[in-house]
């Protein structure tokens, strides 16, 4: 029997985690497209996509969608939180603990059956603001 979560390991797959786990910027699927193709020419953007919702639905990326093509990857899966920047659009983990506690009072609101949560915080990321404040300068 296969394991639980066994998923098969493709050539394409493969080339999908290892871009994915070369950068911490959370892309796009296209962007990931751009990147996989320059090892896999042939490759195509629904191949990408198929893959992409694969690893996810498996567990083994995270996908932070944002309505229909707009999803951003990760290629680490471990709950953790996201601080969006509404100056550059960056998104970056963020150094604190998951608080699992969050899905128990969920549950105890009503009759919800968590599985898992998402949180992210949306401010101006410390890049913007120092170049913010160098223009204020000059
Ligand atoms: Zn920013
Ligand atoms: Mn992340």
């Amino acid at each position: 029997m296969k394991p639980k979560g066994f998923i098969r390991r493709t050539r394409q797959r493969e080339a999908i985690l290892e871009v994915l786990r070369s950068t911490k910027s959370h892309p796009t699927a296209d962007w990931v497209y751009q990147e996989v193709r320059k090892e896999m020419p042939h490759v195509s953007l629904g191949t990408i996509y198929r893959n992409l919702r694969t690893l996810s639905e498996n567990g083994e990326i995270l996908e932070l969608s944002y309505g229909s093509n707009h999803s951003r990857f990760d290629a680490n899966s471990e709950c953790h939180y996201h601080f969006i920047c509404e100056s550059c659009g960056s998104i970056e983990d963020l150094e604190m603990d998951c608080l699992p506690e969050l899905e128990k009072k969920v549950e105890k609101i009503g009759d919800y059956e968590v599985f898992t949560h998402r949180l992210e915080f949306h401010g101006i990321c410390p890049d913007c603001s120092r170049e913010e404040s160098q223009s204020h300068l000059n």
